[in-house]
């Protein structure tokens, strides 16, 4: 795999402050595929500044001329589609199918939806004797994490630029090839020297230089919730905008009346996907009384398709791999019935964890509570609508989930009481317009269409 050895700085790579690298690891063999400098403070400062530097020329470009870079961006994107899928195979491990439908296809959408929004978006609105102007937030940190690569990255840095913000990028240790590619594609796509900006490095080093910042006006965050509580309290003390992406225990709901297979073949799919490690993932499947051993069933005979090496990726590195081999150990030792998998590792070479479904899960185990980020599904029951309500509330979390229903006026009443940002409604596909975001603690703010842009926005009245 290519590796630059420096940073993206001002339109150029630039040599890193320090000698430190940073060994990229494939996590289907284990073997190291590159090295990338481990940005310092110093590096974040340098970026930051060419950053501010290039802000009031970006915010006075007319938003058809911003679109049209981001048009160029996405045509780029599109262009490397392959290039992005082998190397987000490569460092994350997922299988080549779902990289290009997915890591390297969904990016071109999110950025096209920029491009064409940055056009049409009112940046101006009249309110009785006002005009309102929706302007730049100023600098962007971007930190991101390394479960989907390019998407967080392009959900962070399109709409930040159709917003006339300009951005320093912190992308995740595990993850910089992708975004070296990305800011290759920024500049191939004619976006003007200091508007992107890319550090990598570690996240307590430079992701916390980033965070600390004086020069960054807002910190957009995704990952875990610890490193987004610090980041937030960072951001409250300097008064700075934040907006944090964080974790989910998302609940598919299977109501009586659901077509039952077509649910539980959806809600596994929905887990195995990407190892498991999707923020939004359906982890808690509920299903009412009468019909859980028939879904158990359906469960167990749907997981058996998903072979680990094949279908099933690798864990992004072995932290990750022990982690989720802990989880599934504390499944078993609280009393929770293995119905596929555990915890043994299913092959010898590579972090993969054997896909897995836990039956006779109950609401207060921590299977039931903590974000896992693996291939594991917990199975829960429900005796009626209220109970299977309050179970899905019942966690600190709220970012995804899905009802399933006899018809979507069913599934829709019991989606209005729950407390989350999405809900799939009888398998209902994904929309990049659709605000994405958190209730509780999964987060603050909204990404994707619209409302992603406004983030990036703040607002100046004139009253006449
Ligand atoms: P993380 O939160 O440590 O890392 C995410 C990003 O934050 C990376 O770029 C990292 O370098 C950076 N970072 C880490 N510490 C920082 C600090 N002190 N200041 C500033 N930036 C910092 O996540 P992780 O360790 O890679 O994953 C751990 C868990 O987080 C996962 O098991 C999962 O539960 C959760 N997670 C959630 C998402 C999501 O999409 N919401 C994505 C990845 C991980």
């Amino acid at each position: 795999m290519k590796a630059h050895d420096g940073m993206y700085i001002g339109g150029q790579w630039q040599p890193a402050a320090a000698p430190d690298t940073i060994a990229v690891v494939n996590p289907a063999d284990e073997q190291v595929i590159g090295h990338v400098p481990a940005g310092t403070a110093e590096d974040v400062d340098a970026a930051v500044h060419a950053a501010r530097a290039a802000f009031p020329a970006w915010a006075a470009t007319p938003p058809a001329e911003r679109a049209q870079r981001l048009a160029a961006l996405r045509d780029e994107l599109g262009r490397r589609t392959e290039e992005i899928a082998e190397t987000v195979t490569a460092e994350l491990g997922a299988p080549p199918a779902l990289a290009l439908a997915v890591h390297a296809s969904l990016p071109v959408k999110v950025a096209g939806s920029y491009a064409e929004l940055a056009g049409s978006y009112s940046f101006e609105e009249k309110l009785g004797n006002s005009t309102v102007l929706m302007e730049p937030v100023g600098v962007v940190g971007a930190i991101t994490p390394w479960n989907y690569p390019l998407h967080q990255i392009v959900a962070k840095v399109a709409p930040a630029l159709a917003a006339g913000c300009t951005v320093v990028l912190k992308p995740a240790e595990d993850t910089p090839l992708t975004a070296q590619l990305f800011a290759e594609a920024v500049h191939a796509a004619g976006v003007p020297a200091g508007v992107f900006n890319l550090v990598t490095g570690l996240g307590t080093v430079a992701g916390q230089a980033l965070a600390e910042h004086e020069g960054v006006d807002l910190v957009s965050f995704t990952g875990s919730t610890a490193v987004g509580r610090q980041i937030g309290a960072t951001a409250g003390g300097a008064i700075k905008r934040v907006a944090l992406e964080l974790g989910g225990k998302s609940a598919s709901v299977i109501l009586p009346s659901a077509d039952l297979a077509k649910a539980v073949n959806a809600g596994v799919a929905n887990v195995m996907s990407n190892s498991g490690q999707t923020c939004s993932a359906w982890t808690r499947m509920l299903v009412h009384r009468d019909r859980y051993d028939e879904a158990v069933a359906l469960a167990a005979a749907a997981v058996a398709k998903y072979v680990p090496g094949d279908r099933v990726g690798p864990l992004v590195n072995a932290k990750q791999r022990e982690r989720v081999r802990g989880y599934i150990a504390k499944g078993v030792a609280e009393g929770a019935r293995l119905v596929a998998g555990g915890p043994e590792a299913p092959l010898e070479t590579g972090y993969y964890v054997s896909p897995t479904v836990f039956a006779d899960v109950t609401p207060g185990m921590t299977i039931a509570q903590e974000e896992i980020f693996g291939p594991v599904l917990s199975i829960l029951r429900y005796e009626d609508e209220d109970d299977a309500l309050a179970i899905a509330n019942g966690t600190v979390y709220g970012l995804a989930g899905a009802v399933w229903a006899g018809d979507d006026a069913e599934a829709v009443a019991f989606a209005r009481r729950m407390d989350t940002g999405q809900v799939d409604i009888n398998g209902g596909r994904f929309n990049p317009l659709a605000p994405f975001g958190g209730y509780k603690q999964s987060g603050v703010g909204r990404e994707l269409g619209p409302h992603g842009l406004a983030e990036y926005l703040q607002t100046k009245s004139l009253q006449f």
